[in-house]
Order: C-alpha cells, then structure tokens, then sequence
C-alpha cells in the first residue's frame, strides 16, 4: 500500500489506539466515499465513526435520494454530478449493489421561478441541451402534472433518478475495506495539530495520531470545526394514493410514471418527490414528498441540535405545510401522510457546500453544509477530498465550494 508521508503513531494507556496516515472523521455520505477514495489511491485510511455504519441518526437514511445532474443549486454542481454518477456505477459494480436508478427528472414551475432558471443555467453553463415544454405538454406526458398551471413550464433532466442513502454508505464503506481502510466505531471528541501529527482524540480516552484530517461529520461539524453552519430538523414523509390503484405499477403515481419531479409553486414552496416503487424494492410501495427547507420555522423545519434531535414525529402537525402543498401540486395523492421520520439539512449562510481546506487548520479537510442537496454528489465529494488529501489538482472547479470563502 502507498502512503501520504507518514504518520507518527497514537499512544494512549488503555483506550483503543490507532495509526494511520489520514483519518477520516464521520461516515455518512460524504466520509464514507471519502473513505472509499482515498483507500482507491492506496492511501492509509481509518474512518471513525460514531453510530453503526448506514445508521438512521444523521442526514443519510430514508432509503431514497433524488439524483438530478442539472443542479439548480448552483451551475458548477452539474460536473461534480456528472463524476458523481460515473462513480456511483463504478461503486455498484465494485459491491454488486443497486445505487442509482435513473427515472428522468421533470422540473417544473413558473419560467422566471428559482427552479426553471436555475435548471436553464445549469444547462447553459454545462453546454447541455435540454427540452422545456409548456403546461399542457407537461400534463400530457406526465398525467401526475395535471394541476400544473398554464403559465407553468417543465425542463426535463434525462439524467435525473433515484440514490439509495444507507446501501450507498454501506457499500462505499465495504469497498474502503477491500482496499485496505479500516474503521474505528468512536465518537471523535476534539481534533488537536501538534507538531508530531494531528492527534484525534476519541471517546472513551483513545487517540490517532495521523497526517492529516478529513472532518465530514455532518450536522455536528461545528463540533469539530468553526464553521457557520445551522442544522436543521428537516423530516420526511411518504404517502398513498387518493385511489389505491393509482400506486400499483402502471397507475399514476408509480415512479414509472411519476418519476422525480421538483415542482415549484407560484408562492415559491418547492415540492420534491417520486413515485411510489415497487413493492419488494427497497424503499417500499408509497410515494415519497418534501418541502425545500426556507430557512425559517414556517414550513414545518426548525433549527436542530444533532445530539437533541427530536425523532418523535407527528404527522399532523409536522407535515401540515407540506399537506398543503401537496393538494395543490398532486390532486391524486392523499396528502395526509402515512409515514415520516426525522432527518437533518446542515445549511450554509449560502446553501452552497464547504469543500476543502480552512485557514489557520492546514492539515485538516473538510466537507460539510450539505444544505439538504449534498447526497447525490456525494462519490464525487469524496474524490475530490481525496484529490485535495493527496496534493493532486481537483477533477472540476471548486471555488464556489471552498470551505474558507
Ligand atoms: C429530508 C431530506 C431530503 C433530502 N433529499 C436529498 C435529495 O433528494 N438529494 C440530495 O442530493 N440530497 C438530499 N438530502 C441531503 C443529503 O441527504 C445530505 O446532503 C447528505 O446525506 C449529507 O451527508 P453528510 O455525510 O454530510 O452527513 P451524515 O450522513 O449525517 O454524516 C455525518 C456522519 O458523521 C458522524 N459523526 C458526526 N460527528 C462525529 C464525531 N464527533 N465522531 C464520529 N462520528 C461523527 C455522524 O454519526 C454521521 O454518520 C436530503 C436531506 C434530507 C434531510
């Protein structure tokens, strides 16, 4: 195995003790392809992970993601989905798992409307043509639009589809662990430079002592790091259909015929969601819907603290914006929800992510502030910490995303 120049090793009296040549702190969606990467480089790896890998605590559960390649987020997402994609294959063929399943997307809302422009710039900026229709070709070819208003128009993302959150975890993980990385299950209480290494100081007394650091520890980075981060309680619902047989395959509200689809309301509430899957397939047989997180308390979400999260969930009053929003947008679903679970955004001051190295922490990278549209790209993520680990130059532009900015 090839390393990064090498670590000094940890000593500790009777807690458990490790070396390595970097540590990877947090394994969720972006620690655990980090992990993955930086194993592929022939680097000497240890992730430290607090709760069982693929857990349910954090931001990545909930067994379905959207993947959109024309991001809205920002124009320089659309290469780091591009990448992200490409890796996710190579990571389905070196576990054997299904991990991304492409439905198309449909973004829809008014044209001058944050999600049709920023799609149309995504696009631009990408050199990618795309198709824009108008309402009644959007209801015709999509039947689960027929409330969209007329003035409304629909992008298509061809490359859109489904992600799968904790089997994308697990199996970046098990690919880590081929090529050589191992794992530590530890909660991470401070992250210290010295001059022998940066020491990594682990519940329960244990220390590594490596290189240098990798922090993706979510809704908790600010634990680590000081960064201007907000997390935020941020559920998610699934639900059926008005008429049950709209679930069945074929029927309306199935993904093949409901595929992913952001829908942005004339008030601005944005809508993101598929239909429902097969039975059998993982994630189950309900159609799956959400609100964009605003930022404020009005739509149901409120800031959280990760260790206090609440994981109760009403579904009344959690979802009642979201129910709401559902009558407009999909007539054909009940929009009284039939499950929910608790989950967590990380929100940045600009909702763009912090990818990199800070200032006055050197030997520490970091990639945090998911801002609720973080796991698609979470391979590509991961590549580029391993890029910025090994000294090599990032595969796209990263500026938009540099963790001091
Ligand atoms: C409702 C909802 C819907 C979403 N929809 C989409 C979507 O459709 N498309 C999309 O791309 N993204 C979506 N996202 C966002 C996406 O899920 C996140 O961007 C992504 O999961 C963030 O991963 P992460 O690695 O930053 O955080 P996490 O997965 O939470 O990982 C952080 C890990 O660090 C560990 N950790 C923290 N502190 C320590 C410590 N001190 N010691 C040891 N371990 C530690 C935690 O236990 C955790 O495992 C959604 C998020 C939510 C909540």
């Amino acid at each position: 195995m090839s390393t990064v120049p090498t670590s000094s090793v940890a000593t500790t009296s009777s807690a458990p003790t490790t070396s390595a040549d970097v540590a990877v702190v947090g394994l969720g969606a972006w620690g655990s392809q980090a992990l993955w990467r930086l194993a592929a480089r022939g680097i000497d790896v240890v992730g430290v992970e607090q709760h069982a890998v693929g857990h349910a605590l954090g931001s990545t559960h909930g067994t379905t993601r959207l993947f959109r390649e024309l991001c809205l987020e920002h124009p320089g997402l659309t290469p780091i989905a591009g990448r992200a994609r490409e890796l996710w294959r190579d990571l389905e063929a070196a576990t054997g798992t299904e991990l991304l399943t492409l439905t198309g997307g449909v973004m829809a809302g008014p044209s001058a409307g944050r999600v049709v422009s920023g799609v149309l710039d995504a696009a631009r900026a990408a050199g990618t043509a795309v198709e824009t229709i108008g309402a009644p070709d959007a209801r015709d070819r999509f039947p689960v639009l027929h409330a969209l208003p007329e003035d409304h128009v629909a992008v298509l993302d061809p490359a859109a589809g489904l992600a799968r959150p904790e089997a994308g975890v697990r199996a970046s993980v098990d690919a880590a662990r081929t090529a050589g990385a191992r794992v530590v299950r530890a909660r991470v209480e401070a992250i210290d430079e010295a001059r022998a290494g940066v020491v990594v100081r682990l519940g329960g007394g244990g220390t590594l002592t490596v290189r240098q650091v990798v922090v993706a520890a979510g809704a908790w980075t600010d634990r680590l790091v000081d960064l201007p981060l907000r997390p935020r309680r941020v559920p998610m619902f699934w639900f059926t259909g008005r008429d049950p047989a709209a679930l069945a395959p074929g029927g309306i509200l199935d993904v093949g015929r409901f595929p992913v689809i952001i829908r942005e309301l004339d008030d601005g509430r944005c809508v993101w969601g598929h239909g429902a899957q097969l039975p059998g397939t993982d994630g189950g047989f309900a159609v799956k819907l959400g609100l964009d997180d605003d930022g404020t308390d009005a739509l149901g979400f409120s800031d959280a603290d990760p260790d206090r999260l609440d994981r109760s969930i009403d579904l009344g009053r959690d979802a009642a914006a979201l129910a709401d929003a559902v009558a407009h947008a999909y007539p054909d679903v009940d929009p009284s929800p039939v499950s929910g679970v608790a989950c967590m955004y990380t929100r940045s001051a600009d909702q763009q992510f912090h990818v990199g190295r800070l200032p006055g922490r050197e030997r520490l990278v970091v990639a945090a502030g998911d801002s609720g549209h973080g796991h698609k790209h979470a391979p590509a993520i991961g590549e580029l910490l391993a890029q910025e680990v090994a000294g090599a130059s990032p595969f796209a532009d990263t500026t938009f995303m540099r963790a001091d900015r």
